[in-house]
């Protein structure tokens, strides 16, 4: 099943071919800042099934091992990119065009998480990141 997905305006459009490796709901307070949400969803396709079909976002290198990607025309929150995941894309899950077909694995951060928030979903959550698992965090 292809998925594919993009921006509020459009200019940057993506399609993966393959099944995302991984689905996180980060509760960092960087999400926080950068998509002015409570906490961001990341869905993870292998690069070597990813492709941008219009345009690419901007990055904004927010740490070291960082970048996250934006629209530059309208702003959307798109993309990150870490060094030590570089054999994914990981995309904003609002940014799919259904992103209803999505099965989060786990919850990331949720040290930060904002204390008025209750989640009953049942899924792992980490203190801190699991980012360095190279696929589906375990715990
Ligand atoms: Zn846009
Ligand atoms: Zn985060």
């Amino acid at each position: 099943m292809d998925w594919t997905g993009g921006c509020l305006c459009g200019a940057v459009r993506y399609r993966a071919t393959a099944d995302p490796i991984r689905a996180v709901n980060c509760h960092c307070g960087m999400c926080r800042r950068h998509s002015g949400a409570a906490f961001m969803s990341f869905v993870h396709f292998p690069i070597a099934a990813f492709a941008w079909t219009a345009g690419e976002p901007e990055r904004y290198r927010s740490s070291p091992e960082a970048e996250r990607g934006f629209c530059a025309q309208c702003g959307s929150t798109l993309t990150m990119h870490e060094a030590v995941l570089d054999d994914r894309v990981q995309v904003a899950l609002g940014s799919l065009d259904r992103p209803d077909d999505v099965r989060p694995d786990d919850h990331v951060w949720t040290e930060s998480q904002l204390p008025w928030l209750r989640i009953e979903d049942r899924l792992p959550r980490f203190k801190r990141s699991s980012s360095a698992v190279p696929s589906r965090a375990e715990g």
